[in-house]
Parts: structure tokens; C-alpha cells; sequence
């Protein structure tokens, strides 16, 4: 247990979004499922808000809290690879950085996120969008089985075949029925390299890029995934000085089967229009998982907004370049992540993540660094979203939640949410685990 005045509790309460100054009376650091059932007593015997921390990258800052318990699962980063069956087993303190590492000394791998400093818990609870999801589906839809802690700080274990239900809602109903411990994963043969494209356009040519960008997704394989980011030109010497700093708009393709084979099915992207630069090459996938880490540096502002879309159309780009001139905040952009092939082969309601039938996820992010900014940088990602919202879905991924879209809690469980409502009663009347996006039980208990 570490209290205010412990060496280690400022970092254990700290969060990669700088937003969340928050202190906690008492951190409860765990080691084994042993400490996080005793955490998980005395958070409830005492009635004390609860917070958990795997890798401490909520967008929406739910990880930390004031006043209350934080639990830091951050020790219990154990990844173990079982090659012969292609699982592995990882803990709740794990970050991708730390899966990748141990799954591809055997050449394996499974769907992460895009940048290695996230956890592998919060993003695997809410699906878990990555390069290989158009392969292999969401990370939650790769999970075999996993431990979690209940609130009445008991362990259960389950899977398809044991608490089947509870199974369900966890594979996208985030932490709300309990505290994973493990996670057992499948994986999959991917790298040591794959094959990559990276590509940056000045914003000028946002429109005829996007455009292309739509055409060319309807029409690639599952194994590849581009990824279309309005961002700003990188201060290298591989672009011409006078556009550093400026607005782009890259694209970044990766293909998941042998490299040969991906060469003629990213060239277009790389031959497309007057790009600033372009590459197809074969990369680390390590190198790939990373690729997100330098552009969103830990303890900045960040607010964070996202759309699910269908389609990119004509209207969708009129947004777009109307709101990405300039962009405000050093970090501040604007991603549009490829869904379809395995992701969208699942039923919508087969696990609880129900957003299987859009085309691409679409985020605006703000990322400054001073807080008398913050009005006017959440004000633009704010317009921005708005004046895309009747060209959406109506649906978001949960893990893309910001702090202030409580009411939005809906729109990430859609058609199964009241099932998850369900679940909540049975496992968690009380609602202890509360600081997520965050499924309320029938009783509202807790709030
Ligand atoms: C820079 C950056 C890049 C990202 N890139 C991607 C991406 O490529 N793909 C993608 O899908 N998402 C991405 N995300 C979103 C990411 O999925 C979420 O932010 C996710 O919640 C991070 O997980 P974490 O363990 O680091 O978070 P934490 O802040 O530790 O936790 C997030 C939530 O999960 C809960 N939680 C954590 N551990 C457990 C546990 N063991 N049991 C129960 N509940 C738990 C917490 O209470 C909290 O509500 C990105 C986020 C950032 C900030």
C-alpha cells in the first residue's frame, strides 16, 4: 500500500493523459490476484471509490480517482508465450510493448494496438483495433480465456465454456464485472517484418487523398490495413524543411502475409498523387507497434473525440477539410482506422462489442500542452465532431470515450447493452467497478 507521502505514489497515480491530476488516499500496488482480491475487500468493506490501473492509458482518465482506492496492476506485466499451442498468457500490467517483445521471439503475434506504451488490458476489454484486425479479428475477439477478480473479491475463471455469459460481456463490456489477472490470447505467425507503406501528402491535398484512400480500402484483402492520419509533417530531414511543422495527411499501410505477396498490393498507395514521401519496405513489426509512441507524448493534454462511419463520402471530407487547415496543439489530429474483413465477420451481438458493420473508425484528438488552452482546443475537436456527427454511425468504440461523454455510454454497447445491464446485476449489483465506460446496473448502485 503506498499513501500520498510514499516514494512511487505520484507515478502510480500518474496517467499518459496530463488532463488527470488526481489523488487517491491509498494506492494498493498488486503482484498476483492474491493482492487484488484483498484490494478488492477492502475497497467495498470500506465503501471507498475504486480505480484501476493496468497500463494507464484511458483517453477518458478513468484509471485514477480522487479520494478513493487505486489499485496499479503495472507490477504484474508477465507475459509467458507457449509456442507449441501459439498462446500466451499476460498480465493485467502488461503493456503491448511488453506482448510484442515476448510473442515475436517466436514469430508470433496477435492484434495490439498501435502504440506499445498502451496496456494490453484496457484495450483488449473495450475490442482492440490494430494492423492485424482485418486478419485476425479484435484483440477481445483473439482472448481464449481469462481470470478476473469479482466484487465480492472472489476469482473466476472463464471462457466460452465456463460462465459463457460472463465471458461475453467482458469481450468489449471493459472492466465491468471484475478485475482481469490473466488474459489468455491466441496468437498468431506474423513478422519479424512486415511489409509496410508510409506515406505523407501536405494537407493541400487532403480531399483527392482521402478519396483515394476510400477507394482503395473497399477493394484490399483482410491482410491489409491502411491507416489514414491527418497529422503534421515530421521535423526530418527526409521532408522538404519548409513543410515541417505543417498539416499532412499520411497514410500508413501494413500487410500481414509474406512480404512478396503484399509488394503489388501496397504499391498503390506509395504511387498515388505528388506525396511528399513514400516507402513500401519491410519493417520490424516490432517497429510498426511503435510507430505511434513519439507522436503523443506521456503526460500532455489530450481530449479525444470519435465517430464509427460507413463510408468516406464527398460530405465526410467536406468536414474534414474545413476543420484541418491548421491544426490546434502541437499533437493535435485526426485518424481514420480500417475496419471490415475479420472484425466485421463477427456477429454484432456474438461478443459485446457490437460495432461490426462500419467501414472505418474516425477519432479527432486535441493534444496540447498548456491549460489555458484547454477551452480552445476541446472547442475545436468539439465542432469538428459535431458537424461530422450526421454523416456517423451513431455508434463509438468504448476505449475512445472521452471524460465528458458519460450520456454517450449507449452508443458504445448499442443492441447489447441491456444484456450487459443483465450481467451487471449479477455480477456487480453494487456497481463497485464504476470508473470505466461504465454499464449501470438495473439498481444504479454505487453512483
Ligand atoms: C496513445 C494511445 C494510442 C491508442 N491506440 C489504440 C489502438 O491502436 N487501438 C485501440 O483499440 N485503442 C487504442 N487506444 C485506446 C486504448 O484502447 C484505451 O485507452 C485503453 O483503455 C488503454 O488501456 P490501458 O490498460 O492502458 O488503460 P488504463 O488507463 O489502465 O485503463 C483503462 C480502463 O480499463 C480499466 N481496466 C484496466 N485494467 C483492467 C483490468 N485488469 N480489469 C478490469 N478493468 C481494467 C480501467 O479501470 C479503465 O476504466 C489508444 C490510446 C492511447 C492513449
Amino acid at each position: 500500500m503506498l499513501h500520498a507521502t510514499d516514494e512511487g505514489y505520484d507515478e502510480a497515480r500518474s496517467l499518459w493523459n496530463g488532463m488527470f491530476e488526481k489523488h487517491p488516499s491509498i494506492v494498493a500496488k498488486c503482484r498476483g490476484a492474491a493482492d487484488v482480491m484483498a484490494a478488492v475487500d477492502f475497497a467495498r468493506e470500506h465503501d471507498l471509490l475504486l480505480a484501476i490501473k493496468g497500463g494507464g492509458h484511458s483517453l477518458a482518465g478513468k484509471s485514477v480517482c480522487d479520494d478513493g482506492l487505486l489499485i496499479d496492476l503495472s507490477p504484474m506485466d508477465d507475459v509467458r508465450v507457449d509456442p507449441d499451442s501459439q498462446t500466451a498468457r499476460v498480465g493485467p500490467g502488461a503493456t503491448w510493448g511488453d506482448f510484442d517483445h515476448e510473442a515475436q521471439a517466436f514469430g508470433l503475434a496477435t492484434t495490439g494496438g498501435v502504440d506499445s506504451r498502451t496496456g494490453v488490458a484496457g484495450l483488449t476489454l473495450g475490442g482492440g483495433i490494430g494492423y492485424l484486425a482485418r486478419s485476425y479479428g479484435l484483440a477481445t475477439d483473439n482472448l481464449l480465456s481469462v481470470d478476473l477478480v469479482t466484487a465480492e473479491g472472489e476469482l473466476v475463471h472463464t471462457s466460452e465454456d465456463v460462465h459463457p455469459e460472463l465471458f461475453w460481456g467482458i469481450r468489449g463490456g471493459g472492466g465491468n464485472f471484475g478485475i482481469v489477472t490473466s488474459f489468455e490470447f491466441e496468437l498468431h505467425e506474423v513478422g519479424p517484418e512486415i511489409l509496410t507503406a508510409q506515406v505523407f501528402h501536405h494537407i493541400d491535398d487532403v480531399r483527392r487523398v482521402l478519396e483515394f484512400y476510400q477507394e482503395f480500402m473497399t477493394d484490399a484483402p483482410d491482410e491489409v490495413a491502411c491507416y489514414a492520419t491527418i497529422t503534421r509533417v515530421p521535423t526530418e530531414s527526409a521532408f522538404p524543411e519548409a513543410y515541417h511543422n505543417e498539416p499532412a495527411v499520411a497514410l500508413v499501410g501494413a500487410y500481414s502475409g509474406a512480404i512478396d505477396d503484399g509488394r503489388p498490393l501496397l504499391a498503390p498507395i506509395a504511387q498515388f498523387g505528388d506525396p511528399l514521401l513514400a516507402a513500401v519496405e519491410p519493417m520490424a513489426y516490432t517497429a510498426l507497434q511503435q510507430g505511434d509512441d513519439d507522436g503523443f507524448p506521456d503526460g500532455e493534454r489530450y481530449y479525444q473525440k470519435a465517430h464509427f462511419l460507413e463510408t468516406i463520402t464527398d460530405a465526410v471530407i467536406d468536414v474534414i477539410v474545413e476543420h484541418t487547415e491548421t491544426l490546434p496543439g502541437p499533437y493535435s489530429g485526426a485518424l481514420f482506422e480500417p475496419m471490415g474483413g475479420a472484425i466485421n465477420e463477427v456477429d454484432p451481438t456474438a461478443t459485446a462489442y457490437p460495432h461490426r458493420n462500419a467501414g472505418f473508425s474516425f477519432s479527432i484528438t486535441g493534444g496540447w500542452s498548456d491549460p489555458d488552452r484547454d477551452e480552445e482546443i476541446m472547442g475545436w475537436v468539439r465542432e469538428f465532431f459535431d458537424d461530422l456527427a450526421s454523416h456517423a454511425t451513431g455508434g463509438v468504440y468504448t476505449n475512445y470515450l472521452a471524460h465528458d461523454e458519460d450520456d454517450r455510454v449507449d452508443s458504445a454497447y448499442r443492441e447489447n447493452h441491456e444484456r450487459l445491464v443483465n450481467l451487471k446485476n449479477e455480477w456487480d449489483p453494487e456497481n463497485l467497478f464504476r470508473l470505466n465506460s461504465n454499464v449501470e446496473p438495473a439498481s444504479g448502485g454505487g453512483q
